[in-house]
């Protein structure tokens, strides 16, 4: 469906506004469980719901499982978006192991979240799907499906034998964060911090590597993002498989603890690997600052010098939905047509903006998962 009214507006020769976008970060899952709003009936809250999707031509994308600080550990009213400074803080020491995360805990909210996936799935009456393989995300765009990827972002709840790790592929899941932005029993994510360098602590630990191979051997996509520096190039060395960051920015543009530098750029090119351009505020603008009145230039620029740090099919969008605070300008995923729009005026062809909207995704998980 997404297809047949984007051939519509071509012949009508309007505007590109229903290029199929295929996006590579959303905290949605975690936005619902939060405020009970419905995925199917257009609201306000949040930035991703289903009829927000298709208007603004959202094909599919990566389903983040997080899983929330422990009740114990929260200030009561803590969230990502409030004050991540202060919640990272807490996890900011590099000797805290074990972390501070019991597995039970993190396993009961990892449940949780890929039931509620499935749920939606099956709620949806086949206009969501959830996707296993690139072909699969192709039929998707080609029926107008929805195609959910189930993404795990920090992987607290899998435990030191890696028998979740079985499991949890066997329920669906293709991508894994090592770490979000706190140590785990695996790795050490970096602490939001502005301006900074990524090379924020150690890196991988024993089980960090044994879990890079078992991922490799699976196939299981692994994500870079919140990852520090060091853990970067652990990864960077022990990895047979692209090197993949689904939601990050240029350090080089914008000098965010949580942004890549050139010489992350360069081995992820050299891998074959790609970067999902992230719409979070704080990660575009040069100042660092979380102000919404952020133009929709800055994720050109981005797009731009990401294209020529990786080539033309390292590029695609992580848009953070749900997860990061968005320009105003764009708003919610409805409002994808007018960051394509930008990115239009911004100079790039219709080959550029179909590959960084959608196809570039799926190139490098058919390198990753295979055909
Ligand atoms: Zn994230």
């Amino acid at each position: 469906m997404v297809i047949e009214q984007h051939q519509e507006t071509t012949a009508r020769g309007t505007s590109n506004d229903l290029i199929p976008v295929f996006d590579g970060h959303n905290d949605t899952l975690l936005s619902l469980g939060r405020t009970g709003r419905s995925f199917f009936e257009h609201g306000e809250a949040g930035h991703l719901d289903l009829p927000r999707a298709r208007a603004g031509g959202l094909a599919g994308g990566f389903f983040a499982v997080f899983i929330p600080d422990p009740p114990s550990l929260a200030e009561p009213a803590a969230s990502q978006e409030e004050d991540p400074a202060s919640i990272a803080d807490r996890y900011r020491d590099p000797q805290a192991f074990p972390p501070p995360m019991p597995l039970a805990y993190a396993q009961r909210e990892a449940l949780r979240t890929i039931a509620a996936l499935y749920r939606l799935e099956a709620a949806s009456v086949g206009a969501a799907r959830v996707v296993r393989t690139a072909a699969e995300i192709r039929r998707c765009l080609v029926e107008g499906v929805l195609a959910m990827e189930l993404h795990i972002e920090g992987a607290e709840a899998i435990d030191p034998e890696l028998d979740a790790l079985d499991v949890f592929y066997a329920a669906g899941l293709r991508s894994l964060g090592i770490v979000w932005s706190r140590p785990n029993r695996f790795a050490h994510g970096v602490p939001f911090a502005f301006p900074s360098s990524p090379d924020t602590g150690p890196g991988l630990t024993d089980l960090g590597k044994e879990l890079v191979r078992a991922c490799n051997q699976r196939r299981i996509m692994l994500d870079l993002s919140h990852l520090n520096e060091a853990g970067f190039w652990d990864v960077a060395a022990l990895s047979d498989a692209p090197l993949v960051a689904t939601h990050a920015n240029a350090h080089a543009l914008v000098p965010s603890s949580r942004n890549l530098t050139d010489r992350q750029l360069a081995a992820i090119r050299d891998s074959g690997g790609l970067v999902g351009v992230n719409f979070h505020v704080g990660f575009l603008r040069p100042d660092g600052a979380g102000d919404a009145e952020t133009p929709l230039i800055r994720i050109a620029e981005q797009v731009e010098y990401l294209l020529e740090k990786l080539g033309p099919t390292g590029v695609a969008l992580g848009s953070d939905f749900d997860g990061a605070t968005m320009p105003a300008a764009l708003g919610d995923v409805a409002g994808l047509p007018r960051l394509l729009d930008a990115l239009r005026a911004h100079g790039f062809d219709d080959a550029t903006l179909r590959a960084v909207a959608y196809d570039n995704w799926l190139g490098v998980l058919e390198r990753t998962w295979g055909a």
